[in-house]
């Protein structure tokens, strides 16, 4: 897959930011900021996430308040960092960490470069990619704390799952605190699990692999019996497997 040109900047097109709660993962009911960069590389089939660039994005007034007002686009540090101190200041101890998500945030790779030794002073960095970029995550994962990096496979996306770039990928994410989140469904191919947890297992062996099944607002949409036949067969080849949904959508969060 094609690293795209990343131009050095110190403005990031945004879409929003907010406070909530983690809802997926090892890092579920820890409170986060979120910071959520524009552009995606990929065009997963049941993708419901707004990262399309636009001329604003839209900035929480009071953290967890859900009102928000509108930021034009492309937004700097100089606006950024005042915001997040005040949070910080106002909210003592109730962020655990900043999400850098999207959209794919290492689109902006330029400008999280240039943000990142600040934005580290004020929390820990925790990026949410779907791991695909391997040589712009190798520019600024020196600065991060966490890595949780999604691998979306082609049963429930459509396209061919790029799995030399996952390969390269996590080999990098594996030297900060890292996490592999799979989206399961019905459709899940065993084979498509056996290939992960046999990646985990022979690139990055301490890395917890998080089976995500799909989630609605108010149930997972995937058979237990076929969700525990997927468990098994990865814990057979990589035994640090966890199965955990979408937490936020049960608690109606953002
Ligand atoms: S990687 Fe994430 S944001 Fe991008 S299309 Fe897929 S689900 Fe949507």
């Amino acid at each position: 897959m094609p690293v795209p040109v990343i131009p050095a900047t110190e403005s990031a097109n945004l879409i929003e930011i907010f406070s909530s709660l983690q809802g997926e993962g090892l890092l579920v009911g820890c409170r986060q900021i979120f910071l959520r960069l524009a552009g995606c590389n990929l065009d997963c089939a049941y993708c419901d996430t707004p990262f399309q660039p636009s001329e604003s994005c839209r900035v929480e007034t009071l953290p967890g308040s859900g009102t928000f007002e509108e930021w034009s686009n492309p937004v700097g540090l100089d606006l950024l960092l005042p915001l997040l101190e005040r949070w910080r200041g106002d909210f003592p101890g109730a962020h655990h960490s900043l999400s850098l998500t999207g959209g794919e945030p290492l689109l902006q790779v330029g400008v999280l470069q240039q943000w990142a030794p600040a934005l580290k002073q004020l929390f820990p960095l925790f990026l949410e990619t779907n791991g695909t970029l391997p040589e712009s995550l190798a520019l600024v994962v020196d600065e991060l704390s966490w890595v949780s990096m999604d691998i979306k496979l082609a049963s429930l996306t459509g396209v061919p799952t790029p799995w030399g770039d996952h390969e390269k990928f996590l080999k990098l994410a594996a030297r900060v605190n890292c996490q592999v989140k799979v989206v399961v469904g019905d459709a899940t191919d065993l084979h498509e699990i056996e290939t992960v947890a046999r990646l985990l297992r022979d690139v990055a062996p301490a890395v917890p692999l998080i089976l995500q099944p799909v989630t609605l607002p108010s149930a997972t949409l995937l058979n237990p019996r076929r969700l525990l036949e997927l468990q098994g067969c990865a814990a057979r080849i990589h035994p640090l497997v966890r199965v955990i949904p979408q937490t936020h959508r049960f608690l109606q969060l953002l």
